[in-house]
């Protein structure tokens, strides 16, 4: 399983080499270009499927602009095999996810928690110290706030946080600290 795929697949691809392992699955926590920019392209190399919330597939549409927002070359269509949904399970080999639906840095987006790893794939919803943007198009306070609350501070303190920017942390370190989710 390869998550967020934005962009330098040759680094990828040599990893998967490397670790003779093959791609069955192509994940996306959420339709910004960072995260999805270079999804066709590994599809192309593995012909692994693409699999992304149904609610970010209107900024999916909006790819050509957000490549001319931060000025990048627009990395074309990108075909969605299903959407992934709240509680939807994603396995590779072994290792299993579930899915959790966190709206709020984008309507779509989403975490994937491995109980057994006691980890979490964050995307933008939450960083170390801080939170994902929602000034942007799909975003909301009021829901990534929620988000957090009901979904991820739900999650027990010792699973390790792997943002989608940024240094690690864990549900713990951010439940004490992070400024937007300490009760005042
Ligand atoms: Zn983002």
């Amino acid at each position: 399983m390869v998550i967020d795929p934005g962009d330098d697949i040759a680094d990828v691809l040599q990893l998967v080499r490397k670790h003779n392992l093959s791609v069955k699955q192509i994940v996306i926590t959420h339709a910004h270009i960072d995260h999805v920019g270079g999804a066709m392209k590994l599809r192309a190399a593995t012909g692994a499927p693409i699999l992304l919330n149904q609610n970010d597939y209107a900024l999916l549409k909006m790819l050509d602009a957000q490549a001319a927002w931060i000025g990048v070359p627009d990395p074309g269509k990108v075909e969605i095999e299903h959407s992934l949904a709240q509680s939807d399970r994603v396995t590779a080999g072994s290792i299993t996810a579930e899915v959790l639906h966190t709206p709020g840095h984008t309507e779509g987006s989403i975490c994937l928690y491995f109980p057994a790893e006691r980890k979490l794939i964050a995307g933008d919803t939450l960083f170390a110290g801080s939170i994902g943007r929602t000034d942007l198009p799909g975003g909301s306070f009021e829901k990534i706030i929620d988000s957090l609350h009901d979904k991820l501070l739900a999650l027990p303190d010792h699973t390790v946080v792997v943002p989608g920017h940024g240094p690690l942390t864990t549900i713990g370190e951010e439940r004490e600290s992070n400024p937007f989710l300490v009760k005042s």
